[in-house]
């Protein structure tokens, strides 16, 4: 991957200049985004379903059958082997070069807002302003009743959360499950960020999570120039302006280099 990624430089100044020249620039990242935190993806080479098998696709539809069996076996870890990796991954990892540098092209005014697929807080913690978590976030409990988010912070619940203290509703983990639909305000939220976007960077997104990733086709549909970054060529590489096959952090650092 090393010495392919020296043969980007044309790749990334390209990149660098459309960006320069663009009005409204948003980056949509995924799981690949987060691997060199040492987050694992599902799909690809080392992702989790490859290595545990693909899970049931009907998480959401459990949930709801039964929440407070759902918290029970949760609580007490009688989870799926590849759910509590991907915890004890998310709990160990602290945000990478390419959080810093997605902070970098924000601060610098080259980056509007980033929608990302992800739910392990990292790049708010980089110190990211303008981010929609459009699957969630995993240190948050939300509201099906209502809506309402609630942060844990660090706090791992213990026991079943009580019902909605404003409409009595179910609670469950803010993280968006298999089946579940995105919470309306998300998604107009994300929906308006791409509306105004004429340039968006796909940054390690398989693009095949919908309906997150038809927002990629959306924007494409509406004339925006779409820059991926990743080490492999996904759905979305045949519509892509430029393609950097590189690594999230590495690919990032020097694009925020021109700044
Ligand atoms: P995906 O697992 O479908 O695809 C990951 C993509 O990342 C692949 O295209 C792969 O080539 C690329 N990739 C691998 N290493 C990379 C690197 N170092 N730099 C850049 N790209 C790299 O991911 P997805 O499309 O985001 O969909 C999976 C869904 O699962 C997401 O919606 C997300 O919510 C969830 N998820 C989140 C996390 C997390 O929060 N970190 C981790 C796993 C899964
Ligand atoms: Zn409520």
């Amino acid at each position: 991957m090393q010495a392919e990624s020296h043969l980007q430089h044309r790749e990334i100044a390209e990149a660098a200049s459309i960006i320069a020249s663009s009005r409204y620039v948003v980056a949509m990242t995924g799981a690949g985004m987060s691997v060199e935190s040492g987050i694992p993806t599902f799909r690809g080479r080392d992702g989790l379903w490859t290595r545990y098998g693909q899970p049931k696709m009907d998480g959401f539809k459990r949930f709801n059958d039964d929440p407070a069996g759902w918290w029970e076996r949760n609580l007490n870890r009688d989870i799926d082997a590849h759910i509590i990796e991907l915890r004890d991954a998310l709990v160990a990892a602290k945000p990478h070069a390419g959080h810093h540098a997605l902070v970098q092209l924000e601060q610098a005014g080259a980056l509007n807002h980033v929608i990302t697929q992800n739910i392990d807080g990292l790049d708010s913690r980089a110190g990211l302003r303008n981010l929609i978590e459009i699957h969630g976030n995993r240190s948050r409990l939300r509201c099906l009743g209502c809506g309402e988010r609630q942060s844990l912070g660090d706090f791992v619940p213990t026991e079943p959360p009580d019902p909605c203290q404003r409409c009595g509703g179910v609670i469950k983990f803010d993280t968006v499950m298999f089946g579940e639909p995105i919470p309306k305000d998300t998604m107009a939220a994300a929906r308006a960020e791409i509306d105004q976007a004429d340039c968006i960077l796909a940054i390690g997104t398989s693009a095949s999570v919908r309906p997150a990733s038809g927002l990629l086709w959306i924007a494409r549909s509406q004339g925006a120039t779409l820059i991926e970054i990743n080490p492999h060529e996904t759905s979305l590489t045949s519509i892509c302006d430029v393609v950097v096959r590189a690594e999230a952090g590495d690919a990032l650092n020097r694009l925020a280099s021109f700044w």
